[in-house]
């Protein structure tokens, strides 16, 4: 074969550490915004935080942190989160992001199966922090994200100050280059089902992501846009905003540790925003105050929900009450994480406002750098027909090729091309436009006379009843169908609903066979680290239940 001719355009590194001079030099005087552990207000420019980035990377050369040494963190949205994504990252070490949410003993293991050199951590998880110290030896510093006033009285060894490290460092120290492919971030799946898995991203697919975020079709963003990422930054790198935010100039609004209704509310009001997502579960406290308090927003105009399905109401209630766009998406934590978002297309405006309602309810179309197909057990295509469903398949630029460590070998499935796709684990329909619907998690579809029964859709009509607050969807073993529909159900306090009311109410919306067989009202549902509704621990609960009748 010839060998190429090839371009003659410059050769630069996609490096993370870009977002952050551009930004420092291209939109100087724009804000970073936080809400801190101590309750003010931190506010500072792109360039005073690149500044700081600089001498705390500096810093950590200095205490031996090398390239490709692993620094964790567990901490909410704010501005040291951020200087240590890019101190670390910039630098050619990796920043290994974890959700403070999980068990201590599961953040240990996490932490030990890094192998993690250093940890920065929020005041608020400084108990976690005691409890997996002694069982981390790898950790050779753990840094209290605060200044020396703020410092706790503690017997962790090895104990520093975010601000008293950062002062080691030499604000003149210039970021390097290195090779792209290089990794800059680590983020375990939740691991519902045994450990967790690590997902290593490269600079290189870190950028592309962030170019694909920005898009009109993705997240719109821009140097007009004021950005509140409610998703935290231990899940999935809030979505790409930290890197995204930076590349386009918008100004960032971190909200700490307060996510209640009251205080988004006036952050989003006092700082001007325009722009957030986040998960579904997260809004439903917004939207609840909201409601009380009969606010109106001034600027905010859209949103990206994911993570979970967002039901049908959550996306009229936010356009219709409050003029709020949603738009939903779907990813994972092995594509770091955006993979479709549902928005029209020109071809689309001719549509009745019923169906251009139906395409925003599904999960979306591909960005540019993602492919997907929908493939049955034995690895063949299905048609993209909007009903058939079948495994979900993707590949692209910033999905991964094998889990840290290489956990669980070679995930990848090969076409009759060669070609490598990642197996989502999720179920889903394409439509004739290329839009995908995800049906459920493999592990959830309830399986009822060799039929398929979506959970997603039936919790999607539940909790669009003015009674219901939340709701979910498990599959129970049943003798003549194998399993059958339970709707599990928390009330709004005061509400007067009953098990029939809530069947009667499926009729005509469902198919019959699909109508659940029976209701449970509950005090709470329980929610998994990242804000989605834990369908393991409810089978567990739910694992004795039996339906009072053997027919349907
Ligand atoms: P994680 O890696 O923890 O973010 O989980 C990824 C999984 O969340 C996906 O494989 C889906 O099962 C689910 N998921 C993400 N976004 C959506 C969505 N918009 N609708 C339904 N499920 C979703």
């Amino acid at each position: 074969m010839q060998s190429p001719l090839h371009g003659q355009m410059m050769d630069m590194p996609l490096l993370i550490s870009s977002f952050m001079t551009h930004a420092a030099r291209h939109f100087p005087g724009i804000e970073i915004v936080s809400r801190r552990h101590e309750g003010d207000l931190h506010r500072y420019t792109y360039r005073d935080a690149e500044v700081r980035m600089r001498q705390m990377a500096s810093a950590l050369e200095r205490r031996g942190i090398e390239m490709g040494e692993r620094v964790a963190t567990l901490a909410w949205n704010g501005y040291r989160h951020m200087e240590a994504y890019y101190a670390v990252g910039g630098k050619g070490s990796i920043v290994h992001t974890i959700n403070p949410r999980l068990h201590p003993d599961q953040i240990a293991w996490i932490v030990n199966h890094a192998e993690d050199s250093m940890l920065c951590f929020d005041l608020s998880f400084l108990p976690i922090v005691e409890s997996i110290a002694p069982r981390c030896p790898s950790v050779k510093h753990w840094v209290a994200m605060c200044d020396p006033d703020h410092m706790p009285r503690s017997a962790i060894p090895n104990l520093l100050c975010f601000e008293s490290l950062l002062a080691e460092g030499d604000p003149r120290w210039q970021w390097p280059e290195f090779d792209e492919r290089s990794a800059v971030g680590l983020c375990y799946t939740s691991g519902t089902t045994g450990h967790p898995k690590g997902a290593l991203y490269a600079h290189r697919s870190t950028v592309l992501h962030a170019y694909a975020a920005s898009l009109p079709d993705a997240m719109r963003l821009s140097a007009r846009d004021v950005v509140l990422p409610v998703v935290p930054m231990f899940h999935v790198n809030a979505w790409g905003i930290p890197y995204a935010a930076p590349l386009v100039g918008a100004k960032l609004v971190f909200p700490g540790a307060h996510l209640d209704g009251k205080s988004l509310y006036e952050l989003f009001e006092g700082e001007g925003v325009t722009f957030s997502a986040g998960v579904p579960t997260v809004w439903q406290g917004l939207l609840a105050y909201v409601k009380d308090h009969l606010c109106k927003f001034s600027t905010f105009r859209r949103t990206v929900i994911g993570g979970s399905a967002c039901p049908p109401a959550m996306i009229e209630t936010f356009r219709d009450f409050y003029s709020v766009e949603v738009i939903h998406a779907w990813g994972m934590t092995e594509l770091s994480p955006l993979g479709t978002l549902a928005q029209l297309q020109s071809r689309h405006a001719r549509l009745s406002v019923m169906q251009q309602q139906r395409l925003l309810e599904k999960q979306g179309h591909v960005v540019y750098g993602i492919d997907m197909k929908i493939v049955d057990d034995q690895n063949r295509d299905l048609p993209w027909d909007g009903t058939s469903f079948g495994n979900l398949m993707v590949r692209g630029h910033w999905v991964i090729n094998s889990y840290y460590r290489n956990e669980g070998g070679n995930p990848l499935v090969r076409d009759a091309q060669g070609r490598s796709w990642f197996p989502t684990g999720d179920v889903a329909t394409i439509d004739p436009d290329g839009y995908m619907q995800i049906t459920d998690r493999t592990k959830d579809v309830i399986k009822s006379g060799g039929e398929w029964i979506s959970s997603i859709d039936l919790e999607n009509l539940a909790v669009a009843h003015p009674a219901v607050v939340q709701a979910a969807v498990i599959g129970i073993p049943h003798p003549k169908w194998d399993e059958r529909p339970l709707l599990i159900v928390v009330k709004r306090r005061g509400a007067d609903l009953t098990r029939e009311d809530l069947l009667r109410y499926y009729q005509g919306k469902v198919a019959k066979w699909w109508i659940p067989d029976d209701v449970q009202f509950v005090d709470s549902i329980p929610l998994g680290a990242t804000g989605k509704i834990l369908k393991t621990r409810l089978r567990e609960v739910f694992a004795d239940y039996r339906f009072a009748h053997s027919g349907h």
